[in-house]
Order: structure tokens, then C-alpha cells, then sequence
């Protein structure tokens, strides 16, 4: 528990500074591009300035896409909600994941048997899921299983305070689980911090999981991670079930229902 605090203190600390010095950088790169962007509808500008206002431009473009990373992940960027049923959100990106995991990595996608009205940024979410994917592919080189599964979670008091979230209440859950190389406890600590990566140079710019941290936490929501070396991985993440949709009396009447079995 206490390391659990700790861990969200860090991760609030260093949103705090990432989301100052992205945001200050931003403007920079805004005068940047604005003038490269002048200087590029120069019709009078020669061909070898062209080239090189063009390198400058395509630069400033990967800044302002490390800079966006970075402002998700302190979550400086503004989301725009709608009440949607999560199972109707892993329909819609279950081809595009599939594609994302290639042919060697099978998607097993399970829908909870009741509606999961959750009130969601649903671009946002999709982008959880890709990035998610896409590590999941990066952990399977030899081809594996993917599965994803929506569930309905009654959260406690202990368990927020133990992860430093908001309210206890019903969660929609999404479970995400990969049969690939897994984390030792070292790596799985620090997956959440930008810039961190296990990858080649070049590979990964360790932003993809920060993104996910970001996008989830601005959501008033949390990801658990479980991960053991050489079996796989799995990403849980908790959504609050909307208050406000009539969908969610009938998916929480189900969830009052004794069911067999309990995580
Ligand atoms: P990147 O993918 O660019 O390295 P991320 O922030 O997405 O950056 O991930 C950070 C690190 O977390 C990865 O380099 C990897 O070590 C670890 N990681 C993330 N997802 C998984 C996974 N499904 N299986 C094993 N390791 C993972």
C-alpha cells in the first residue's frame, strides 16, 4: 500500500514538471512552425532553402508530437466526454487491433454480458487500446494470444485508498492480456514514466505508456499491471460506470446478482 502512494506521488511529481516544460516548449515550437510555415509559401524561396525549411518543418513536427505525449500524460489536454457503452468501443477497434497485432499474435476479444456505460473521450480510449496493442505486439515476436475483456467491478474503499483514486462505486474494467516476455518488478515500476523504454534506439520513445497513464487518470479512472517474465502481461483498466445513464440501473442490478466465483 505504502508503495503504491509512493508510486502515485512520483508519477504526480514528474506529470507536474513534464506538463511545465511541454507546455513551454509547445509555444517555442508554435513561433517555429509558424514561420517555417511562412517561409515554405515563399513562392520566391529557391529550391535547396525549400529542402532545408522542409527538414526544419518535418523536425518540429516529431517536437510537437513528444511535446502532445507529454501533454496527455500530465493531462493537459482537454477531453470532450459522451456516454458510450464500452463493449461497443472494443467492437469498433477489435479489426484495428487486429491489424496493429499482425498475424501471428491472435485477438480474443470477450464482451461482458451486460452494457458497460462508461462516460468516455472514445478517440482517447481507442488510443489506449493502440498503444497497448502495439506493446503487446512488441512482447510476442514469435506470435502469442491477445485478450481483451470487458467486465463490471464493484471497487471498495480499500482498494482506492491502496490506489490513490478518486471514488469506490462500480467500475467498468478492461482487461488486456498478452502471452509474451513480460516484466521483472524493476521494469514494471517504471513503465508509467515518460521516456522510459526498454526498447532499441530508434524503436520506442517510451511515451506510449505515459499516454496511457494520462489519458486513463484524466478520466478519473486507474491501470493496474501484473507481469511475470516469460509468461505475459496483463493491463487492467478501471473506468467509473456512468451515474447518469439509465443503462447502468440494469448493469448494476447484474451486479448485485450473487454470481459464482469473484476476483
Ligand atoms: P515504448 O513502447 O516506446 O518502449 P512505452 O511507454 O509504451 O514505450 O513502454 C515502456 C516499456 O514498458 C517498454 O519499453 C517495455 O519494456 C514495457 N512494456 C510495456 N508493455 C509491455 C508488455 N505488454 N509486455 C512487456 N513489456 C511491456
Amino acid at each position: 500500500l505504502e508503495e503504491k502512494l509512493l508510486q502515485s506521488q512520483k508519477m504526480e511529481a514528474i506529470g507536474q514538471l513534464a506538463g511545465g516544460v511541454a507546455h513551454d516548449f509547445n509555444n517555442i515550437l508554435m513561433v517555429i512552425m509558424g514561420y517555417g510555415s511562412m517561409l515554405r509559401n515563399d513562392a520566391a524561396l529557391a529550391a535547396p532553402h525549400r529542402e532545408q525549411v522542409d527538414r526544419i518543418m518535418d523536425a518540429a513536427d516529431k517536437a510537437a508530437q513528444l511535446t502532445s505525449g507529454l501533454l496527455t500524460f500530465s493531462r493537459k489536454q482537454v477531453i470532450k466526454t459522451q456516454t458510450v457503452d464500452l463493449n461497443d468501443v472494443i467492437r469498433h477497434v477489435e479489426k484495428f487491433l487486429s491489424r496493429i497485432i499482425g498475424e501471428d499474435v491472435q485477438l480474443r476479444a470477450v464482451q461482458a454480458g451486460h452494457p458497460l456505460p462508461v462516460d468516455i473521450d472514445a478517440n482517447q480510449i481507442e488510443q489506449v487500446l493502440v498503444n497497448l496493442a502495439t506493446n503487446a505486439r512488441d512482447a510476442m515476436p514469435r506470435g502469442g494470444l491477445l485478450t481483451v475483456e470487458t467486465s463490471l467491478q464493484r471497487i471498495d474503499a480499500a482498494f482506492v485508498q491502496a490506489n490513490g483514486i478518486g471514488e469506490p462505486g462500480p467500475f467498468a474494467v478492461i482487461s488486456i492480456s498478452d502471452t509474451g516476455v513480460g516484466m521483472d518488478d524493476q521494469t514494471r515500476k517504471r513503465i508509467f514514466e515518460p521516456f522510459f523504454t526498454t526498447k532499441e534506439v530508434g524503436k520506442g520513445t517510451g511515451l506510449g505508456m505515459s499516454i496511457v497513464y494520462g489519458i486513463i487518470k484524466q478520466h478519473s479512472g486507474f491501470v493496474n499491471v501484473y507481469s511475470e517474465p516469460g509468461i505475459g502481461t496483463t493491463f487492467r483498466i478501471y473506468l467509473p460506470l456512468s451515474a447518469t445513464s439509465p443503462l447502468a440501473e440494469e448493469t448494476l442490478r447484474d451486479l448485485e446478482q450473487p454470481r459464482g466465483g469473484s476476483e
